[in-house]
């Protein structure tokens, strides 16, 4: 038992008791494991809760209550944009004619939701300023990837097989440089300068002969606008070089500015974050990628076209990378990001927009007066502080994280990017009003207050949560498996 009497289901088991009730079998029984391969089959039956449907159905109700979501609470979580997620998107995807299609239709008969997906990409084409756009990729890190494995098609194509490096810089989030190695290249990194933007002299001493790609994020890790962005195009271009960018998190940027417009070659977007898919718990997400004309021979296969007939897939794409996804992306997730921009309109998006990165200045210079602030300067759609002063005083950028859960609020992204001492990462996101903006604002106030005055009660933190401090690595390293050993 738990010290806060919330049983584990296993606990809760009673021997015979079941969560439902069917009426007895009439056709002859089948035994299953005949069907399995023997290998494949328990010895002994695997351990599993025994409990009625009413009490798994309070058992699981308790344990939603203890969770934090957006739905329920203020969730600042920089990097990872926790935006609301508007009901209308929910609604759409559960019509019939979206959610009770089969991939292995013909055709001819889910042209509706062919052409969802062809709209789709042709707004996701307007708003980045590339040429085409795939849906396959199921998340942000896979676009990445699959952008970086038509980079690599496209200078093999060329006979160019020198190109065995991309550049990162040292802010870039931790899925570019995994994605360029798993898709083959050796990373380099370029450093950040002392405003937080590339250090274009560094990036000048890493180009060269064997330059595949840059990957920048704009606005970078800090929330900062890499302001010499044409510059680097140029500086990248000249030496044969292709630019990815990484616009997981979009708000700050669209329809005010494009990838394409900027020099970029392909760019990958995440709709679970900028466009409000819902997200967290590992998916499902959607990672678009858009490309220019040079690398459109290598896109994934099939390719989704509109003909004379009706939408189709194209299949007879000889230079393609290949499948990266079965079928063609996560559907349900790209109806609810086509909902909500044909909810907000142009206008909306541009409004989005404005009010992400005002929401994140107002807060930032509200703040300032009480944390560090390492790089002074106008933000994005998000901007890091540094809890150095408090660390001075004993307290812990993770003690000041803890405090937060006692008024209500999810912590934001702690000690990331990693080129910030005691970082905190906060991205308050246009969905939040004012007076949510001021709560939250005068609750890191008085915890800073509370660290000049009082920091035991910041070092104990939280107080008012059922669990207190996770040992955060411990389920990780000795997880309990709750099965039967044959
Ligand atoms: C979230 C994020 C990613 C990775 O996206 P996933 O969908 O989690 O794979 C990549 N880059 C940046 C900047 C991000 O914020």
């Amino acid at each position: 038992m738990h010290k806060d009497n919330q049983p584990l289901i296993f606990e809760m088991t009673k021997e015979g008791r079941i969560g439902y009730s069917l009426p007895e079998l009439d056709v002859p029984e089948i035994d299953l494991s005949s069907l399995l391969p023997t290998e494949a089959v328990r010895e002994v039956p695997a351990e599993l809760p025994e409990v009625s449907e009413l009490d798994i159905m309070r058992h699981y109700t308790a344990l939603s209550k203890r969770n934090h979501g957006v739905d329920s609470g203020f969730y600042p979580l920089g990097s990872c944009t926790m935006k609301y997620n508007p009901k209308i998107n929910e609604a759409v995807a559960r019509f019939s004619g979206f959610a009770n299609i089969h991939p292995l239709q013909d055709e001819s008969t889910v042209q509706g939701a062919m052409e969802l997906m062809y709209d789709l990409q042709e707004h996701l084409i307007e708003i980045t300023g590339m040429d085409e756009v795939t849906l396959q990729p199921a998340a942000g890190a896979h676009g990445e990837w699959t952008a970086l494995m038509m980079i690599r098609a496209y200078f093999e194509a060329n006979g160019d097989l020198e190109r065995t490096k991309v550049i990162v810089p040292d802010s870039a989030h931790g899925t570019n440089p995994a994605s360029a190695t798993v898709a083959g290249f050796e990373t380099v990194t370029v450093k950040s300068d002392e405003h937080g933007l590339v250090d274009l002299e560094d990036l000048k001493r890493v180009v060269g002969r064997d330059t595949a790609a840059l990957m920048l994020t704009n606005p970078n890790t800090l929330g900062l606008f890499e302001e010499h962005i044409l510059e680097m195009a140029a500086i990248i271009h000249e030496v044969g070089g292709k630019l990815y960018y990484d616009g997981a998190n979009l708000n700050a940027v669209m329809s005010k500015a494009r990838p394409g417009d900027m020099g970029f070659d392909c760019v990958h977007l995440n709709l679970h974050k900028t466009f409000t898919g819902p997200h967290g718990g590992g998916g499902p997400g959607s990672g678009p990628v858009g490309v220019k004309k040079d690398l459109i021979p290598f896109l994934p296969k099939p390719v989704l076209i509109k003909t004379e007939d009706g939408y189709t897939f194209d299949y007879n794409r000889p230079q393609s990378i290949g499948r990266v996804k079965p079928f063609y992306g996560n559907f349900g997730i790209n109806v609810r990001a086509y909902t909500y921009i044909r909810t907000m309109g142009p206008d909306g998006l541009k409004a989005v927009t404005e009010y992400a990165v005002l929401n994140a200045n107002y807060m930032m210079r509200k703040l300032q007066p009480y944390f560090d602030l390492p790089y002074d300067r106008h933000c994005k759609h998000e901007f890091v502080l540094s809890g150095r002063r408090q660390k001075k005083l004993g307290v812990r950028t993770l003690d000041m994280a803890k405090r937060l859960l006692d008024f209500g609020y999810h912590p934001p992204t702690i000690y990331f990017p990693l080129n910030v001492e005691e970082g905190m990462m906060i991205e308050p996101t246009e969905t939040e009003s004012k007076e949510t903006l001021d709560a939250f604002i005068d609750a890191m106030i008085q915890i800073a207050k509370e660290v000049e005055e009082n920091p035991e009660i910041v070092q104990e933190a939280p107080h008012t949560t059922v669990i207190k401090r996770l040992d955060e690595t411990k389920a990780a390293r000795n997880p309990i498996l709750r099965y039967t050993k044959a």
